[in-house]
């Protein structure tokens, strides 16, 4: 059993619907946890609407490229097609991390390269796995983020 940690982000459609419909094909059922949702601007330069984001833990024995093809069944549960890069989706699925994995290859890079340049990724993992974010980390990464609620409350 080991903890992976995935991104989760939308800014196209019905937000809340599509972070829900994430988390429930990202966790399959395993014990998990979720942030609080953020508000994020976009980052990338594509002038679009606000993402919605929040972080995922899952506890699960899955490998890590099990945990890749469940990203690929999320997206594609919602819909999402490849436009823009870094343009609006409907759901982005990113690993972040995962405990005691790394994995450095085209399709599979955890910890995730870009992480701690996001303000997006680093305050919801800071929630969930506060050793895992240094203020300075927090200090260096772009974006401002705002909490807009729970799951809960916006599904
Ligand atoms: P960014 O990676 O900068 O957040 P993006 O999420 O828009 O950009 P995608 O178009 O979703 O990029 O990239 C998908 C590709 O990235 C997939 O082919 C996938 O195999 C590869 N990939 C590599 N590492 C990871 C990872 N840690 N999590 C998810 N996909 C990854
Ligand atoms: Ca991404
Ligand atoms: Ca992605």
């Amino acid at each position: 059993m080991t903890r992976a940690y995935f991104s989760l982000g939308t800014n196209l459609g019905d937000r809340g619907a599509f972070l829900a419909l994430g988390v429930s094909i990202m966790s399959a059922a395993e014990p998990h946890r979720v942030s609080r949702v953020y508000n994020g601007e976009p980052v990338g330069g594509v002038v679009q609407d606000d993402f919605w984001n929040l972080v995922l833990e899952v506890t699960t024995s899955a490998t890590p490229y099990e945990l890749l093809e469940r990203v690929a069944e999320a997206e594609t549960a919602a819909q999402r097609t490849r436009d823009i890069h870094w343009g609006p989706r409907t759901l982005d699925v990113d690993i972040i991390w995962i405990d005691g994995v790394n994995c450095d290859e085209p399709q599979l890079t955890v910890p995730h390269p870009r992480m701690l340049e996001r303000n997006f990724v680093l305050v919801p993992l800071r929630e969930l796995r506060e050793d895992l974010v240094s203020d300075e980390d927090l200090r260096r990464a772009e974006g401002r983020v705002d909490v807009v609620g729970t799951l809960e409350t916006l599904h």
